[in-house]
């Protein structure tokens, strides 16, 4: 599950937990960016920040963990790397890389993308109503995964927190409490 996390909110919770269902999967490795490839706007909260509220956020599912894999490599996030390096751990798994549909319809200006496929099994999030890219989506076999919950977006999240707005039920309760005592935003 690789995405920025600015912050991690129920959205993400809810896709992982219905890609787990889906896929059958033995765990779900929420993998924090370090610094995200094309990312058109500045990340708010550090590395470490995105990193503790998403070990917050999965702290009660048995089967959800967070890697730090990309954060302690450094520089930007490729996710050829990723992939490599949870696979280092996970060798005798079955991966699958889940992401939101915006990230995965710009996957021909990844690093080394045509390796990607064969390293890992590509799953597309979509909010409601979404239009998806759909020549990216057949031409890679990508498998998509409407999740009506990702109504719910980091950036309305970061909005609401940053002008005092309540996210309780938004985000999980400890991600609500984190982000007010540390003024994460
Ligand atoms: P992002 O801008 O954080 O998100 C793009 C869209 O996808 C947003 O609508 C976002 O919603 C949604 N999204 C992000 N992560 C999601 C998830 N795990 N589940 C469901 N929806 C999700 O995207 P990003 O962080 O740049 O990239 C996402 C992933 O793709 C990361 O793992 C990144 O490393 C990888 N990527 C790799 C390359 C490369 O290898 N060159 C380039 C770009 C991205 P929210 O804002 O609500 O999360």
């Amino acid at each position: 599950m690789g995405g920025t996390f600015d912050p991690i909110h129920n959205g993400h919770l809810v896709a992982a937990s219905e890609a787990a269902s889906r896929y059958d999967l033995t765990k779900v490795i929420f993998v924090p960016t370090g610094v995200s490839a094309f990312k058109n706007r500045q990340i708010v909260a550090t590395p470490e920040n995105r990193y503790l509220m998403s070990v917050i956020a999965t702290a009660a599912n048995p089967i959800f963990i967070v890697s730090r894999v990309d954060i302690d490599r450094g520089g930007i996030t490729y996710t050829i790397d990723t992939l490599k390096d949870i696979k280092k751990d996970y060798s005798d798994y079955e991966l699958y890389f889940i992401t939101g549909a915006d990230a995965v319809s710009q996957i021909e200006s990844w690093k080394d993308y045509k390796q990607l496929f064969s390293l890992a099994k590509f799953v597309a999030v979509t909010r409601p109503d979404y239009a998806v890219n759909c020549d990216i989506i057949s031409k890679y076999s990508i498998d998509q995964l409407e999740v009506p919950a990702m109504a719910i977006s980091s950036t309305n999240c970061r909005q609401r927190a940053a002008r005092g707005e309540p996210i309780w039920y938004l985000v999980p309760d400890g991600v609500v409490q984190y982000i007010n005592k540390h003024k994460v935003y």
